[in-house]
């Protein structure tokens, strides 16, 4: 007796390999250019009822070609032909058309490639994505907008207790919500107007877990947490209140520009890093460049001893009321000649005395204000090319930048009777059954490596 042959798929009756991988669909002839795929096919069933009054008693009512497109392939678009047939009903006489497996019914386009144009629209142009499937770019758009708004359903970030809210320029400046302790961003709001600040707050989760709300100086910002989050306290961070001291030297030098010979004018703006510097940080060559500045133009010299004074303040981490006390010393020893270079910051600690003070009870951590810094720095390169509605998409939703925790696992003993019948102690492992993972928003770091590294 010979050995039974393994049987072929041939064999069986069914259909030669399907290059589409989409089993309800027959192909029928592929034809290949030089930079399409185009593919004729039929479905492989017919339907056996009527959609309207299921009586099986079906005629053939005339066909209907339609194109659907699908997923690039070998690096060449994609378009199926379906020969599709319409029916009538021999019972109550009705027609309808075959429905198609696998096909977004609303785009004329396979479900898998819907799917892909939603996942590579966070990464890429829409021009260069319309441009690999043969569409134009409005479709890419619509996808995007249903993709993103199927992601803003399901990802969930965690509400913070203590919650940041800060300026960065994406195009236009935006509103950046974060994380405070844990260093990542849950939102991005179109802009830093009151009223969409109070719309975001006022719809969030759990706003009332919000403890203490770090921001920088936009009166819009405090009137939005005041009116939603009563009961949150609102702080300055260090960073945004001394930056402006460095603002005031600034001022003071670019006013010395005008008396300067071109040459002298040229020397200021070479050591003016000098200048900004912390004295304690100036090595010895730097020490002589200042000395030489500040003894000829004596208000420089005066802005630059305000400024470390100033810093002074925040480095004797004292409570609010000592440091209240050390600001109206400083500010007692504030001369005129540079009174105006200092306005600005004077005012500022006027307007927000509660929340500037407000810090020396509750300071915001530093690795938050370093990381909020290098993504404002990095920022600017992802501009180019995309509109605010895919930037922030790309930045929430982007895959491998979320910071998870998983629940806990925990080992769990148990007394129970072994198969003998002995009393004994076993050991299982569970999970929390209810506790769902928790997504605490975009890692900050992570985010800011990605663009430094031009992946996203
Ligand atoms: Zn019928």
């Amino acid at each position: 007796m010979p050995e039974p042959r393994p049987l072929k798929l041939d064999d069986a009756g069914l259909a030669p390999a399907n290059i589409l991988h989409l089993p309800a669909y027959k192909v029928l002839r592929v034809e290949e250019t030089d930079h399409d795929y185009h593919i004729r096919t039929e479905l492989a069933r017919s339907p056996t009822h009527c959609t309207a009054c299921e009586h099986a008693r079906l005629l053939r009512y005339g066909r209907n070609e339609q194109l659907i497109r699908d997923l690039p392939m070998h690096g060449k678009r994609v378009g199926i032909y379906v020969d599709t047939q319409r029916w009538r009903c021999q019972a109550c006489g009705k027609t309808f058309m075959e429905s198609l497996p696998a096909v977004n019914a609303k785009r004329e386009m396979t479900e898998r490639l819907v799917g892909w144009i939603g996942q590579q629209s966070l990464r890429r142009t829409f021009t260069s994505i319309a441009e690999d499937i043969g569409l134009d770019e409005k479709t890419v758009r619509n996808i995007f907008r249903d993709h993103v708004n199927e992601l803003e359903k399901t990802v969930r970030f965690e509400t913070p207790t203590w919650m940041g809210i800060d300026e960065i320029h994406l195009i236009r400046p935006r509103c950046v919500i974060s994380n405070i302790r844990s260093n990542t961003i849950i939102n991005l709001l179109p802009n830093r107007d009151k009223k969409t600040v109070i719309s975001y707050l006022g719809n969030l989760d759990g706003r009332r877990e919000v403890q203490t709300v770090a921001m920088d100086m936009w009166t819009p910002y405090r009137d939005a947490v005041q009116a939603v989050m009563p009961d949150a306290r609102i702080v300055i961070d260090k960073f945004h209140v001394v930056r402006m001291a460095n603002d005031a030297v600034e001022k003071v030098r670019k006013s010395r520009r005008e008396s300067l010979t071109p040459k002298q004018r040229r020397g200021l703006m070479h050591d003016r890093f000098v200048l900004l510097k912390r004295e304690r940080d100036l090595n010895d060559k730097e020490r002589l460049l200042l000395s030489g500045w500040t003894a000829n133009y004596p208000e420089l010299g005066e802005a630059y001893r305000l400024k470390e004074a100033f810093y002074a303040i925040y480095e004797a981490m004292g409570t609010a009321d000592q440091a209240l006390a050390r600001y109206a010393a400083w500010h007692r020893s504030v001369t005129p000649e540079v009174r105006d270079a200092y306005s600005d910051l004077i005012r500022a600690f006027t307007n927000w005395q509660p929340q500037i003070l407000a810090y020396f009870d509750h300071p915001v951590t530093n690795a938050y204000t370093e990381s909020l810094n290098s993504l404002i720095r990095v920022m600017n390169r992802l501009g180019r090319g995309y509109s605010f509605e895919a930037l922030r998409a790309k930045i929430l939703f982007t895959e491998g930048v979320h910071n998870k925790v998983k629940p806990k696992f925990r080992r769990r003993e148990v007394m129970a009777d072994d198969m003998a019948g002995r009393t004994a102690m076993f050991t299982t492992f569970q999970h929390d059954a209810p506790e769902a993972e928790r997504n605490y928003g975009v890692d900050i770091s992570t985010l800011a490596r990605l663009i430094e590294e031009a992946k996203l």
